[in-house]
């Protein structure tokens, strides 16, 4: 059975499942728009066991297509609305899409590509589609792009069961009812959004609120109270400037507000708390297992950790022999269960290296207390995380490394109270600001441009000459002041 019957078996149709400012679509009328939707994509050649690609703004044609997509047993790859052509252009290739919805012309590509305004405003009403009964668990649903350190962005491989094993978990340890009504700002690219919060409140059968994109802190906390918002999902960034706003209404309804994607500081949960009277439900995740770790929703929610396992995952933590760690004691967080994926879109070898006999390296660094509560304390992978979105350093290295004057480049993280982190560039040989502006402006997606850049003469480099990120990373801290 696919995710999308799983969570249709359990709908009254009736119910509403979206609102926006001005309008309602109850479940009734969103089946029916998946089903249209279904009619559309096989019009258009697809069907399943293919692929489809899809780059558009939060929308409903952009939520249509997704669970369409899932209900045909077609994998979706939802792709950030801000890459540029060239970032793009690797994906669409890479999977091999056979239909792929874009707002940017790729470079080069694989199958259909349609441009959005290509797209119909509606997509027309169908009464004969029918959606197939036989697809498996293991079978591919998403295909959500994630990057480690080395090598280029891998494809991770996330099934029906692996969906469904990650929402049922999360259904229960927060209670999610049919009477919820959640606050979605969040992307629909990412496990959080498009998972995390809107698979999860399908799956309960509960209603949808989308902001607009341009929210402002007090509109967010206008909308808790004028809509009774019961959930609202945020990264550490969204609830740093929920902080600014100017007064806070009676809130009767609101009884969760979660915040993960990036480490919460513990000084930022706390003002929030004192703020709006609500504790923050700290959680872990990360794309290739979905959420695997939470603060209790009853019970003590600690700032500073993410809790307890959900559902059926195992965790070890283990030091560099591979030992496991004591209480307290620092080491890699590995995760088995349900909900990890099988591995990476056509790369063995990046598969092999991360999940080793059913355990996935998650390349964060935790602890384990003796309450039981895990906290993350660190990444032994370099990713940047700033306002909730991943930046992986190579990436952003390899497209400064084209400019003329750079001889060598390091992308490091500058702690940020607003953004979690910001982009520094640091850069050996001679180079202007603007160059650096004007070709990060061209290729990469704005989260990902260097806020600041630093001329060295030299990296910091150890014994096998690998750049010690680390001491660049303190020297970047002292060199611009942190805000
Ligand atoms: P993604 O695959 O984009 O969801 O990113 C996953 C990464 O985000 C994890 O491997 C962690 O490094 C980080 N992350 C997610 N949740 C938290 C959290 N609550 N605290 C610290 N880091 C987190």
């Amino acid at each position: 059975m696919s995710i999308y019957q799983a969570m249709f078996r359990r709908w009254d149709l009736s119910k509403p499942a979206l609102m926006s400012v001005d309008s309602t679509q109850t479940y009734a009328d969103l089946h029916q728009q998946v089903l249209n939707t279904v009619g559309w994509l096989q019009e258009q050649g697809v069907s399943g066991g293919d692929i489809l690609c899809v780059q558009l703004p939060k929308s409903e044609r952009l939520l249509y297509l997704l669970l369409a997509g899932l209900a045909m047993g077609v994998p979706v790859l939802p792709l950030n609305d801000r890459y540029t052509a060239s970032e793009v252009t690797y994906y669409v290739k890479d999977v091999r899409a056979k239909l792929s919805i874009l707002l940017v012309k790729p470079l080069d590509w694989y199958g259909k590509v349609m441009l959005a305004d290509e797209l119909p405003d509606i997509f027309p009403m169908t009464q004969t589609v029918e959606l197939p009964l036989d697809i498996a668990p293991g079978d591919l649903a998403l295909l959500l792009y994630t990057s480690g350190t080395t090598g280029r962005p891998k494809g991770a491989m996330i099934s029906h069961g692996n969906l469904l094993a990650s929402i049922k978990a999360l259904h229960t340890a927060w209670q999610w009812q049919s009477t919820d009504r959640l606050l979605h700002l969040l992307p629909l690219f990412h496990v959080h959004g498009l998972v995390v919060a809107q698979f999860g409140a399908l799956y309960a059968n509960a209603c949808t609120l989308w902001m607009p994109p341009k929210w402002t802190p007090d509109s967010v906390v206008e909308a808790w109270s004028v809509h009774q918002i019961s959930i609202c999902m945020m990264v550490p960034t969204i609830v740093h400037r929920l902080l600014s706003v100017s007064s806070v209404p009676e809130l009767p309804y609101l009884r969760l507000c979660t915040s993960g994607s990036a480490p919460l500081p513990v000084s930022t949960h706390q003002a929030f708390e004192g703020k709006f009277g609500r504790h923050i439900v700290e959680r872990y995740g990360m794309t290739e297992v979905g959420i695997v770790l939470s603060n209790p929703y009853e019970g003590e929610q600690r700032a500073g950790t993410v809790g307890f396992p959900l559902g059926e995952m195992q965790f070890r933590i283990v030091g560099s022999n591979g030992e496991p760690c004591a209480f307290g004691e620092v080491g890699e967080l590995l995760i088995a269960g349900p909900s990890v994926i099988s591995g990476y879109w056509e790369q063995p070898e990046a598969t092999q290296r991360t999940i080793v006999d059913g355990w996935l390296h998650s390349g964060d660094l935790a602890t384990l207390d003796a309450d039981g509560y895990y906290s993350i304390v660190g990444r032994s992978k370099d990713l940047i995380i700033s306002g909730g979105f991943n930046v992986y350093p190579k990436e952003v290295e390899q497209v400064l490394l084209t400019l003329e004057g750079v001889q060598d480049v390091a992308v490091v993280g500058l702690p940020s109270k607003e953004w979690g982190e910001e982009v520094v560039a640091v850069v050996v040989g001679d180079v202007d600001w603007s160059s650096v502006e004007n070709i990060a402006k061209e290729q990469l997606a704005p989260y990902k441009r260097p806020k600041h850049l630093l001329m060295v003469e030299a990296f910091p480099r150890n014994a096998m000459g690998k750049v010690q990120k680390a001491t660049l990373r303190e020297r970047v801290a002292k060199q611009f002041s942190i805000h």
